[in-house]
């Protein structure tokens, strides 16, 4: 069934992965992005997900150009890394405003549609770090983390109406963000993950794409991993 899709953060990485996916699926797909726009077959919103109102212009113009979202991709997402004693406050809050905060504003925005058509789907882009921690991530872990609390309490909001809400959880997938890791940390990732390989961009897509389809429809507040193997039972 075509739907309406948007997916926050898609011009590049695993978000625009995700939007060419369910432009295959036939879907009516657009994705947001920053200062750089998507590649030219792909819509393009402008948003920045820190500021509300840029975040409510963006739904506000997908609207007008397609109809209300019945899919939200909330994938938009930093690292700032920095162990605890280094972090100042503003690199903590930085990363919550974008990874949590971020996901509550597109969330917030779009359920109102979504309740009126009674049906929905939300897929939040958490990642295995939630669960596993890292070094230098306890920022960005706890936006990770938080993403299972929040989508849990959407699951609970939102059942009724047949809004599911649940979050994708990639280990390490190769994009701009971990080609910053170093080849230190890429070996050590890789030597706790079964398949032993680093993930593609697609197969995260896939995931994200069925657990937005009809055929998910009792599936919701589930975390699913996309990882290789990595962290995986926790
Ligand atoms: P990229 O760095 O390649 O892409 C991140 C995307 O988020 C970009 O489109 C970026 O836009 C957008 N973004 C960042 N900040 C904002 C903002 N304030 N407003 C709007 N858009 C913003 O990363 P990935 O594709 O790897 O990551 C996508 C998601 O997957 C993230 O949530 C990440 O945490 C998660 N993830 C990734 C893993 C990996 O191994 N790659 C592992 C686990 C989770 P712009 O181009 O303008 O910067």
């Amino acid at each position: 069934m075509n739907r309406r899709v948007l997916v926050t953060g898609g011009n590049r990485g695993i978000g625009l992965a995700t939007a060419r996916r369910f432009l295959l699926s036939g879907d009516t797909v657009a994705v947001t992005y920053r200062s750089t726009p998507p590649p030219e077959n792909v819509p393009g919103i402008r948003c920045d997900v820190t500021d509300t109102t840029s975040v409510d212009q963006a739904v506000a113009e997908y609207e007008e150009r397609f109809g209300p979202v019945e899919v939200l991709v909330a994938n938009a997402g930093i690292t700032v890394d920095r162990l605890i004693v280094r972090m100042s406050e503003e690199e903590f809050l930085s990363v919550l405003n974008t990874n949590l905060a971020g996901v509550f504003r597109a969330a917030k925005r779009v359920s109102m549609g979504m309740m009126k058509a009674r049906w929905g789907r939300m897929v939040f882009i958490s990642s295995v770090g939630a669960f596993f921690g890292a070094p230098g991530q306890a920022n960005y872990a706890a936006t990770k983390a938080g993403l299972v609390g929040f989508a849990r309490s959407l699951a609970w909001e939102f059942g009724t109406r047949n809004i599911t809400a649940n979050v994708v959880s990639p280990g390490l997938i190769d994009t701009d963000m971990t080609r910053d890791l170093n080849q230190k940390r890429i070996d050590l990732l890789l030597s706790i993950t079964p398949l032993g390989v680093m993930g593609e961009p697609d197969d995260v897509a896939h995931v994200v794409r069925f657990v937005a389809s009809e055929e998910a429809r009792y599936v919701t507040g589930a975390v699913i991993p996309v990882s290789g193997g990595l962290a995986m039972g926790q």
